[in-house]
């Protein structure tokens, strides 16, 4: 009590503040919002807004997740060897140059923490992925957006903005939630180009997807070059996004630096069994691939057959373009939806306020968001074409 009255004496401020400020260019940051689950007063709901697998995990990684349920008082092995030696099998790559994290958003935001320091700049592109800004951010760096081209990034425009101040770059491969890829020689090309003290951060978040014979997912190609780091997810074709999962593939000095930075834990145990037996499941994984890609095919037509722009995707996921104003804009359709028990992802946030992200679902989920849509396009052209442009609706 009396050091107590002594520190308050010494510092009036101190009883008063709000207590010790964090760093000033935190405020900076706008909180990643993720896909909503719930409607207000909706028992059930339809939910595509987080690009999550419908399919859900191997049941082989939903075994092992309960049988490691039985040994929660263990911590779990802190360098993940049997998960990492399993990616390693799996993908014909070396085990060492491997580094697990949870979910491949906190290996974005280590790979900041440790190359950025207050000031230094991370490169990308116009639409990446919102977290690429926010752990930039959270750095102390400065998050600089490189211009894409017909919602495509474009090699040349991020050469173009590396400057003296530049330490990472982030690429998402194919890319959300644009769902567009650069082809192989588009990334070399980049690669080569990129000044040595840049590390090329490649996201294959979705690169399980990619059938294009002109698509690489980089993970070869880390073993040539200093200044590339492949991170990966379990959270998409391996439905485990509740567990947490990711893992990179870098260089030596880069696993050598990650491993410095990160918590001595920070993937849990059920995280590395079901991770493993997930990974070790291809047959499942291609099942899932196959899945999105007829879906994603299917919901694609129906949209357009409904009169929606809807753009080429690679992902599991489509863009559709509605527009900002009018009887048929995003926003509106966003409503229409939300009033039939179907949430998707509003991208005002990426600055794309016309288009709306839609997740592939199952079957019946794909089957009865087009529905929706086309009611909800048949309805808005009905409501143009009566006197005074007034709803169809009684
Ligand atoms: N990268 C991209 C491009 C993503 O879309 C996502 C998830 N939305 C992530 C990384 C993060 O995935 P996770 O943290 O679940 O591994």
């Amino acid at each position: 009590m009396a050091r107590v009255r002594a520190i308050s004496e010494a510092d009036p401020d101190s009883v008063r503040s709000d207590g010790p400020a964090p760093n000033s260019w935190l405020s900076e940051i706008a909180p990643y919002v993720g896909g909503a689950g719930r409607l207000n007063g909706a028992e059930r709901v339809l939910k595509l807004s987080a690009n999550e697998n419908p399919m859900g995990p191997s049941p082989r990684a939903t075994d092992a997740y309960r049988r490691a349920g039985d040994s929660l008082g263990a911590y779990p092995d802190g360098s993940a060897s049997a998960l990492r030696g399993a990616i390693a099998s799996v993908h014909g790559i070396d085990p060492d140059r491997i580094v697990c994290g949870a979910g491949s958003d906190e290996l974005i935001a280590l790979l900041c923490q440790a190359y950025l320091a207050p000031g230094d700049e991370a490169v990308h592109s116009e639409f990446g992925f919102a977290m690429y800004r926010i752990s930039t951010l959270a750095a102390g760096g400065r998050p600089v957006v490189a211009p894409e081209t017909a919602l495509t990034a474009d090699v040349d425009a991020l050469l173009a903005a590396v400057t003296p101040r530049t330490r990472l770059m982030f690429l998402a491969n194919p890319n959300n939630p644009t769902g567009s890829y650069l082809p192989e020689s588009e990334i070399r090309r980049l690669i080569a180009a990129l000044p040595s003290r840049v590390l090329l951060v490649l996201d294959g978040a979705y690169a399980e997807y990619m059938r294009e014979p002109d698509f690489i997912d980089g993970l070869k190609l880390v073993e040539d070059t200093d200044r590339l780091v492949c991170t990966r997810t379990f959270s998409k074709i391996h439905g485990l996004a509740a567990l947490r999962l990711g893992w990179c593939y870098a260089p030596s000095r880069v696993v050598d630096t990650l491993n410095r930075v990160r918590g001595p834990f920070n993937v849990s145990a059920p995280a590395i069994a079901a991770g493993e037996a997930a990974i070790r499941d291809v047959d499942y994984a291609e099942a899932c691939a196959i899945q999105n890609e007829v879906w994603r095919e299917w919901l694609a037509n129906e949209l357009r057959r409904a009169g929606i722009e809807t753009p080429r995707s690679w992902g599991n996921f489509l863009l559709p373009f509605f527009g900002q104003s009018g009887p048929t804009s995003a926003s509106a359709a966003d409503a229409f939806l939300r009033a039939n028990g179907v949430i998707v992802r509003r991208m005002d946030s990426y600055g794309l306020p016309g288009h709306l992200r839609i997740t592939v679902g199952a079957s019946s989920d794909n089957v009865a968001v087009a529905r929706a849509l086309s009611e909800f396009m048949s309805e808005a052209e009905l409501g143009k074409s009566l006197p005074g442009g007034a709803s169809a609706r009684p």
